[in-house]
This record gives C-alpha cells, sequence and structure tokens, in this order.
C-alpha cells in the first residue's frame, strides 16, 4: 500500500489560490507572470482582464501550480530578516557606481544618466545578447514591452513609464514565433536567441522563481536588469488623472518624473508639478505589500536615488553584471561619474521595507 496520501483534486494548486491569496487581498502586483506561465492560457484557462485577472475556468485548468509557484507575491511572504540582515537593504552587491550616458540621443530622453539603455545598446552592438525587452507607452499611455534589436527602438524606449504592466507577455509571445521573425534577430532558432530584459523589482523577481522552474522560453533570458521601485500607478487611473483632474494631453507630456512630488515637463517647456498626497490614491494596491526596492535578483539594478541629478546609481550584483558595466563603460558607452550616496539608498530601502504591509 502507498504510503503517499492522495492529494484530492480541491487541494492542488491552481489559480483558485491566486484569487483568495493575492488577487482577493489586493496584493497583485499586475505583472502577468501567472497568465505567461500557463500553458493553457491560450485555451482561456487565464485571461489577462485589466485591472486584475479575474476570467479563469476551473475545469480546463490543469493543476500544475505553475501559475502559483512563479507568482512574485507569493515571495513577499519571505520575513523582514531576509532583507534587514540575509541581504541587506540593498541586496547582494559587487559594485555601486553612479554612471552618465555618452551616447549620441540618449541623455534628451532617459529618465536619469541614460545607464540602462547604454548597457543595452552595448549588449545589442557588441553580440552579448541578440535582443532587449524595453517598455513604451501605446496610445493611451497603456505601457506594453516589447523585444527588439534596433537602436531606434531601444533609444526611443528610454524614461521610466509610471505604470503596471504585464512584462513579460513579450516574452511568452516568442512561444508562437514563426522562423521567419526568429531569423530577423540574426538567429537560426528561437531555443538559440538570448535576451536582456529590464524589470522592476516584482517583475525581476517573478521571472527569476520562473527561470528556476525551468519554464520556456525564461532560459532565453540571458541578463536581467531591475530598476529601483518604491511604488507604481495602475495606469488606467493615471491616464484618467492626467487627461480629466489636470486636463492634460498625454501627447503633449516630454517627460514626467516621481520624487516625492510628480513633475511633469510639457513638449510646450511648461512644468506642472503635482504634490504627492495628491495623487497617492493612483498607486497599485499591490505595491503596499511589497519589501524590494532595488532589485535584489536581477544581475545589475538601477535607480535614481544615490546619484547627483542626471546620473543613474547603478548596483552590479553577479559577475555577468559587473562584466557589463565595466564593458559598456571601456567601449565608451557611458562614463563613471563617481561615487553614490548609499545613507540614501538604504534609507528609502528601510522605508519600503518598514511601511510594507504584512498579513
Ligand atoms: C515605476 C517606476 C518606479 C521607480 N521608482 C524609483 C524609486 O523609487 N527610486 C529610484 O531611485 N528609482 C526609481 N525608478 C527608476 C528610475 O526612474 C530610472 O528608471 C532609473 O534610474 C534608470 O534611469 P536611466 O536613465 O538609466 O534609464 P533609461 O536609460 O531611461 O532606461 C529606462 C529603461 O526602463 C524601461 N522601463 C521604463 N518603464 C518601465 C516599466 N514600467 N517597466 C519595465 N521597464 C520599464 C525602459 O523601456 C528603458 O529601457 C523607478 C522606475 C519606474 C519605472
Ligand atoms: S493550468 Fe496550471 S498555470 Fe494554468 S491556471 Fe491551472 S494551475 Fe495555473
Ligand atoms: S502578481 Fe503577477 S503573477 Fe501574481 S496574480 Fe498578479 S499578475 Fe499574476
Ligand atoms: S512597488 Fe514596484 S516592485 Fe514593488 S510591486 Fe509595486 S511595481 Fe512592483
Amino acid at each position: 500500500m502507498s504510503n503517499t496520501a492522495a492529494v484530492k483534486k480541491g487541494d492542488q494548486p491552481n489559480f483558485k489560490r491566486i484569487i483568495s491569496e493575492v488577487l482577493d487581498k489586493h496584493k497583485c502586483c499586475d505583472c502577468g507572470i501567472c497568465q505567461s506561465v500557463c500553458f493553457l492560457a491560450g485555451a482561456g484557462v487565464i485571461k489577462y482582464e485589466r485591472p486584475a485577472y479575474r476570467v479563469y475556468d476551473d475545469e480546463k485548468c490543469a493543476r500544475c501550480g505553475f501559475c502559483q509557484a512563479a507568482c512574485p507575491v507569493t515571495s513577499y511572504d519571505t520575513s523582514d530578516s531576509d532583507y534587514r540582515i540575509f541581504r541587506g537593504f540593498i541586496g547582494n552587491h559587487m559594485s555601486i557606481r553612479s554612471f552618465k550616458s555618452k551616447v549620441p540621443g540618449v541623455a534628451e530622453r532617459a529618465q536619469d544618466g541614460g545607464a540602462v539603455t547604454s548597457m543595452l545598446l552595448y549588449m545589442i552592438e557588441n553580440n552579448v545578447v541578440d535582443a532587449v525587452m524595453v517598455t513604451r507607452f501605446l496610445k493611451g499611455w497603456e505601457p506594453s514591452s516589447f523585444l527588439t534589436n534596433k537602436r531606434e527602438d531601444i533609444i526611443a524606449a528610454a524614461g521610466s513609464k509610471y505604470a503596471t504592466n504585464p512584462v513579460f507577455n513579450a516574452i511568452t509571445s516568442l512561444k508562437d514565433l514563426p522562423p521567419a521573425e526568429v531569423a530577423k534577430y540574426g538567429v537560426k532558432k528561437i531555443d538559440d536567441l538570448r535576451i536582456a530584459v529590464v524589470g522592476l523589482p516584482c517583475q525581476i523577481s517573478g521571472l527569476t522563481k520562473v527561470q528556476n522552474l525551468g519554464i520556456f522560453p525564461s532560459n532565453l533570458i540571458k541578463v536581467k536588469v531591475g530598476l529601483f521601485c518604491f511604488k507604481n500607478y495602475n495606469w488606467m487611473r493615471f491616464q484618467e488623472f492626467l487627461t480629466k483632474k489636470l486636463k492634460i494631453k498625454l501627447d503633449e507630456i516630454s517627460k514626467m518624473s516621481i520624487l516625492g512630488d510628480m513633475t511633469i515637463k510639457l513638449t510646450s517647456g511648461k512644468v506642472i508639478t503635482v504634490k504627492s498626497k495628491d495623487y497617492d490614491t493612483l498607486v497599485n494596491e499591490g505595491c503596499a505589500w511589497c519589501k524590494d526596492l532595488t532589485g535584489h535578483d536581477a544581475d545589475v539594478s538601477c535607480g535614481n536615488i544615490g546619484s547627483n541629478e542626471g546620473g543613474t546609481t547603478v548596483v552590479a550584483r553577479t559577475k555577468k553584471g559587473l562584466d557589463i558595466v565595466d564593458r559598456a563603460r571601456v567601449a565608451g558607452y557611458m562614463e563613471d561619474v563617481g561615487v553614490v550616496n548609499m545613507d540614501e539608498i538604504t534609507k528609502q530601502a528601510r522605508m519600503k521595507l518598514d511601511r510594507a504591509k504584512t498579513e
């Protein structure tokens, strides 16, 4: 007789658990990873519908549990001591310096020093990867991630999009990429494709879980570039706020930054400042549970905190990340503009951890 207790159908992992443990508790960060890993998503088991994944067909679910295992929110449940003691507030790192782009045309579009865009260009133009995944705004300010190997696309996608986004849809769609499309990236078959992705800490953490589960096509991702993130915004509420409350036409916005207050620069040269208390209701509810400011699971993480204006704080965490930073600098894509203020980064990371909700 087998001594393994039989698992009842209802006890097997499935998306219902995500509904009760993540969605109903307003912990979802809108990353889209659950749908990306579901091999039956095409059959309609999970369908992405903003603002949250609510379309789920329990009858069709195979109860593989991948959606639950890959959801980054389940990793927020690690105890605070993981961050405070074992990883440190900033996470493992080999070097932290401030950088500025030396590539013509990047500084004008970049959020800070343009180090992210410069490293992506270095990787594409020096055969480190074949494609990069970056994020742009579609019409109506809907953020959308896409794969490219073109210099002009990478530069055009520079700048922070303060909006949640199912970032890995772009990678999941690779499963169905026809050979002629694969060839556009200079490789013969999809398994040869090497990708660098840019993502927020929650997205990078979910992606790392998918890689650990060994789910295709996460094996194609060779470099993970993280962005620092204190909080993010629900794009639908955000665009409504901009257009209806502030009466701004979206295509008139040339740059936006959120550093406490929100600063919006218009193409006319006009600058609008909004106090944080006036836009805090736009924050994605899931961010209240998030503990990771600096993207601990990335190869290299980038933010503005710790650098002087016009510089990007670059945290190289892995040997691969450090090589990319060093080689992008030596190849003339960016310059080292000095030390960063570690106290500022630690202070913001501690603030994020202190404010994180717990059950
Ligand atoms: C929502 C959000 C919150 C942030 N919060 C903080 C913070 O609290 N403290 C801090 O120090 N820094 C924060 N940052 C990071 C900061 O705004 C810059 O992205 C970072 O300093 C890198 O600047 P850069 O000039 O080198 O990047 P750039 O050269 O401008 O490149 C930015 C890259 O990020 C990609 N990208 C933009 N938006 C997104 C997105 N939503 N999801 C995935 N990829 C995206 C772009 O496609 C581009 O490739 C935040 C960024 C975002 C998007
Ligand atoms: S088939 Fe697997 S990944 Fe898809 S919803 Fe069911 S348990 Fe989740
Ligand atoms: S956090 Fe991401 S993986 Fe988890 S339920 Fe939300 S969209 Fe799905
Ligand atoms: S705070 Fe940033 S990293 Fe954390 S869940 Fe929100 S968007 Fe993701």
